[in-house]
This record gives C-alpha cells, sequence and structure tokens, in this order.
C-alpha cells in the first residue's frame, strides 16, 4: 500500500507529513515524534471510541495523561484551552513535553493553542482523524479558540513538529464529514491546479467508496498544495489568503446559522459556487468553469445552494465583518476559472448581493 510523505520546509521548522494507512500503529514512530519526558494526548470521545488506544500504547512506558473532551465546535473554547494548560500544570510539564493532537480540526486547533502558549510553545504533533484536519487544519500551523463574538478570534502561528495522517482512520467517518472534508480538498484543484480538478472528477465515485489509493493520493496532493503556500506566505500576507476561497461566503452561512446548520466543507462548497457565480457575472472566470465546479460539489454529494431563509441581507453584513477586509471594503477571493484565484478589493455591495440573492 502506498505511503506518501509531504515536507513542509520552514528551515529549522521543518516537518514531514506522513500519509498511509496504518501509521497509528506505528508506535515506534510515534514514540519518537514525543522524545520528552511528558507527552499530553488531547482527543475527543468520538475519535477515542475508535482510535485511542493504539495511540496510548505508543507513548504507554512514558509519562502519558491523556484528555478526552465532548466532541464539537462549541467546545473549542477559552474555558477547553484553560483546562489543557491545567493538565500541563498539573503533570510538571517542561519545556521539553509534547502535546499529541488525535482527532479533527477542533481538537487540533484547541491542543495546538495549548501547546502554542504553555512556556511559550512546545511541541506539538498532529495525528489528524478527518480528512478536513488531514488536508487542511493539520497542515500550516494555525491555531485557535472560538469566542462567543466569533470564530477562531484568538489564537497563535506555531508549527507541528510531525503529522500523522493514517488514513485507516477514515473507515468510522461519518459520510458528511467525508464529503465536507472533500470540500477542501476540490477547493486546492479549483485554485491552484485545474489537473488535479480533473483527477478529482475522474475519482469522485473511488473517493467517495474510500478507495484507499485515491484517498491517499487525494491528500497528499492537497497537503503538497497547502504546504507550498505555506511555505511562502506562513503568516498570510498575500498568497495564503488565496486558500480562504469560498470562506468569506461560507462563514457567512456558517455565523447566520449560528454553527449548527452545514458543516464548514458543506458552506464553503455553496462559498466557492457562490464566488465562482460572482466571478462569471463580473466576466472574470468563464461560466462553464463554474458549471464544472458545481458538478463536482454536487457529484461529491455536497450542497450547491444557499440553505432556505437565509436573509441575503443578513449575510452581506456578516461578510462585512470578515477578518480579511481591510477598511470596510468588501475583499474577496474571486475566480479566474479553474486552477486560478485572485484576491479582489472593494467588490461592490450591490453585485455580491445580487448572487446571494439569486
Ligand atoms: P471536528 O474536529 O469537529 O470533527 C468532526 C466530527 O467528526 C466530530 O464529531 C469528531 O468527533 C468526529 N470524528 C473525527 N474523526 C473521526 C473518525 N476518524 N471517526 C469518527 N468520527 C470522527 O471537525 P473538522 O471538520 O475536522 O474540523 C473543523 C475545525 O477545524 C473548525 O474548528 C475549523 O475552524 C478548524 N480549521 C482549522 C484550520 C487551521 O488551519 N488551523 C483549517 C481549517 C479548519
Ligand atoms: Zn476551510
Amino acid at each position: 500500500m502506498t505511503q506518501h510523505s509531504v515536507d513542509v520546509a520552514l528551515g529549522a521548522r521543518s516537518y514531514s507529513i506522513r500519509i498511509g494507512p496504518g501509521l497509528l500503529r506505528d508506535a515506534e514512530a510515534l514514540a519518537a515524534a514525543a522524545p520528552g519526558r511528558h507527552v499530553l494526548l488531547v482527543t475527543d470521545a468520538n475519535v477515542a471510541r475508535h482510535h485511542l488506544a493504539p495511540v496510548q500504547a505508543a507513548f504507554g512506558e512514558r509519562r502519558l495523561e491523556t484528555c478526552v473532551l465532548p466532541p464539537g465546535e462549541q467546545e473549542k473554547t477559552l474555558a477547553r484551552f484553560g483546562e489543557l494548560i491545567g493538565r500541563l500544570a498539573d503533570m510538571g510539564a517542561s519545556r521539553d513535553a509534547t502535546v499529541v493532537a488525535l482527532g479533527g480540526g477542533v481538537v487540533g486547533d484547541l491542543a495546538g493553542f495549548a501547546a502554542a502558549t504553555w512556556m511559550r510553545g512546545i511541541r506539538f504533533v498532529q495525528v489528524p482523524t478527518t480528512l478536513l484536519a488531514m488536508v487542511d487544519s493539520s497542515v500550516g500551523g494555525k491555531t485557535a479558540v472560538d469566542l462567543p463574538q466569533g470564530k477562531n478570534l484568538v489564537g497563535a502561528f506555531h508549527q507541528p513538529a510531525a503529522v500523522f495522517a493514517d488514513t485507516d482512520v477514515l473507515a468510522t467517518l461519518p459520510a458528511r464529514e467525508l464529503a465536507a472534508g472533500l470540500a477542501e480538498v476540490l477547493k486546492y484543484g479549483a485554485i491552484g491546479d485545474a489537473g488535479f480538478f480533473a483527477w478529482l472528477e475522474r475519482h469522485m465515485e473511488a473517493l467517495l467508496a474510500r478507495e484507499p489509493t485515491a484517498v491517499a493520493e487525494a491528500i497528499a496532493r492537497s497537503c503538497a498544495h497547502k504546504a507550498g503556500v505555506v511555505v511562502r506566505d506562513e503568516t498570510e500576507q498575500g498568497e495564503r489568503a488565496l486558500l480562504n476561497f469560498g470562506h468569506t461566503f461560507g462563514h457567512a452561512i456558517e455565523t447566520e446559522q449560528g454553527y449548527g446548520g452545514l458543516l464548514h466543507g458543506e458552506a464553503v462548497a455553496v462559498g466557492m459556487l457562490l464566488a465562482a457565480e460572482l466571478s462569471a457575472r463580473l466576466g472574470l472566470a468563464p461560466a462553464a468553469d463554474r458549471t464544472r465546479l458545481e458538478a463536482l460539489v454536487a457529484g461529491f454529494g455536497l450542497p450547491v445552494r444557499i440553505p432556505p431563509g437565509l436573509d441575503p441581507d443578513a449575510l452581506l453584513r456578516h461578510m462585512r465583518l470578515d477578518k480579511k477586509n481591510r477598511s470596510g471594503a468588501l475583499r474577496l477571493v474571486l475566480w479566474r476559472g479553474l486552477g486560478r484565484a485572485e484576491v479582489v478589493e472593494g467588490v461592490e455591495d450591490a453585485a455580491v448581493r445580487a448572487v446571494l440573492a439569486a
């Protein structure tokens, strides 16, 4: 079975993303990624039920603490962050301790933020268990918690020391979560790699059937794309913003639904189609490419429209509050067609509203 490895070349902070089956059972490699005296393993109850035992066994002979959180975005809070920091303090964790995140993006962002701040930053290892975490949140070093006022408002950049994406764990992932991850996978094709987009069109059935070789290749190609962007623009001064294609629209939908409606990847899928539609109307992208994007989104079982009952003006208001705006003017990632995206400043409200209301 194929193993992939993608390097994130950041000088002294370089690391490898290992992708393939059986990694959770590679006790030696996991243990080697956490060489210090203390390991805090953070996971959630869903993941723990299926996948905790082998990871615990890998760290078994050293001083391991395990923290099993309740699942869900509503747990990505300052209170949970405080709990993790408290655990590190109680176990007497020193600067050579390692925090290991075994879970989806919620666990990764929360555990990563604890690792970023404990003693101003300790070693952090990502063991992503959702497709979304494997292709996106475990790579690139963004960590954060949410506030009642908004998502990801408190956080830090803190790169992991290693990433282990064991494709076997995807067997237990609910189909809806798999599709949400595929939305971020197809985003990489849409914004930067028309060849990868065509590959996804050809492998749609294989990916939905979780055919291991196809899934591992999709993850590796996604990680390679993200790693390249992160290496060129680690702190999002420029190019990294393109990874937010579909996200300003998507976040507006998530916020308006109070995070209880569409999953993040589902909202991004709708958001990418809205951005593509706006781009087509502005004459930036061919309508035929938008049609192909919609076909792939629909093929993956993702939603293609804004859920009924959401007010376009409310969505537009959320978009205006987006972190990425500067001085009030809407700043959006728009599309030049398959494989090309760009940041556009000062997009007219009326044009955006028309797409939201269509
Ligand atoms: P998640 O962590 O909530 O996981 C989704 C659900 O799947 C949860 O219920 C979880 O318990 C369950 N689950 C996870 N792995 C499983 C498995 N193998 N089998 C069965 N169930 C499993 O959600 P997510 O989609 O992985 O991540 C979303 C979060 O990631 C958001 O908070 C988002 O802000 C963050 N994110 C961060 C970055 C970044 O760069 N740091 C990028 C994208 C998203
Ligand atoms: Zn996203």
